[in-house]
């Protein structure tokens, strides 16, 4: 992991926000937050952060005395090793940013902090292949693309729950299949979390923020907001066009830019994610989509009802 300068911890310094690197220091601090009845919002993250993380930490902040926001590149949850290779890594303007959005505890383990091999890991203790069943949920739309994805995801923020115990959890509906994923996990494992989606900040063209979209080509960039574009064309097409015409209308109209290439588009339940066929098949309906602009993948989503 790359060390944080003098600078950056310099400026947390004199904003006042804790960095902790080891499970113990944070956990010292927070039990003696928890005594004095102090009420921990949680807000875990893989940094090169934006504003849309930063809207997660503000929704923290406003609900409760401690906002813990923890940076981890988890491993597990990448498929593909070179994404995970080129995932940006921006610490010190991070570190730049939490201070001055007032965060209060930043936590920035390491690998061998999350994942020590004396610990074994959930599918380690005799559970087979997949530790976690969430009926097919992590197979469809990313899992489908992104194989064992959502066993990552699940893997680290069981962890990362079980060191923070917050009061709540905070997670963005840009993420809206892992939304459903970790709420199911957390039915089971953290019944007594509280979890809150947040709504998704976009860029001034409305291209959904995201640490990848900084790996864009200028070209890509400019062209990348037909995602957010079609998807809310989509909304207010609904219930004029067929399901299967809009769907059809919206591969052509993402890919009618020269540089993306969609890798799904679908329209379902926003309560499972199950595939529907018309319009009143579902109270809340939900369109999402993949889009690769050469090797970088973005993912968007729009209610549809
Ligand atoms: P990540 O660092 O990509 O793992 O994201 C950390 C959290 O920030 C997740 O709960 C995301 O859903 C959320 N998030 C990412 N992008 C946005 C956005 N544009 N608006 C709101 N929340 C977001």
């Amino acid at each position: 992991m790359k060390k944080i300068s003098y600078k950056g911890l310099l400026v947390a310094y004199l904003c006042t926000m804790f960095v902790f690197k080891k499970i113990n220091d944070l956990q010292n601090y927070l039990s003696t937050q928890r005594k004095s009845e102090k009420k921990i919002g949680f807000v875990p993250t893989m940094g090169a952060l934006h504003q849309g993380h930063i809207s997660l930490i503000e929704k923290a902040k406003s609900e409760n005395a401690v906002c813990v926001c923890s940076i981890f590149v988890n491993p597990t949850q990448f498929n593909n090793k070179e994404d995970l290779k080129k995932y940006p890594r921006t610490i010190e303007k991070d570190i730049e940013m939490l201070a001055s959005a007032r965060n209060d505890v930043l936590f920035l383990p390491d690998e061998k902090e999350i994942y020590p091999s004396t610990t074994p890991l959930r599918w380690e203790r005799g559970l087979g292949g997949e530790a976690f069943d969430f009926g097919g949920l992590d197979k469809i739309l990313e899992g489908k693309s992104r194989p064992g994805h959502f066993q990552g995801v699940a893997q680290v923020l069981e962890r990362l729950l079980d060191i923070v115990r917050p009061h709540t959890l905070y997670l963005g509906q840009k993420d809206y299949q892992q939304f459903l994923i970790v709420k199911k996990m957390m039915e089971i494992f953290s019944p007594n979390i509280q979890l809150i989606m947040c709504p998704i900040i976009r860029e001034a063209d409305g291209l959904a923020m995201s640490s990848r979209n900084i790996r864009l080509l200028e070209t890509e960039r400019k062209e990348a907001v037909i995602i957010s574009q079609t998807l809310f064309e989509m909304k207010e097409k609904s219930k004029q066009i067929s399901l299967g015409n809009i769907k059809k209308w919206a591969v052509q109209n993402i890919q009618s830019v020269s540089s993306a290439k969609v890798d799904y588009i679908e329209i379902v339940n926003a309560e499972n994610l199950e595939p529907i066929e018309n319009w009143n098949e579902a109270k809340k309906i939900i369109a999402l989509t993949a889009v690769k602009f050469g090797t970088i993948r973005l993912i968007d989503n729009v209610f549809i009802s």
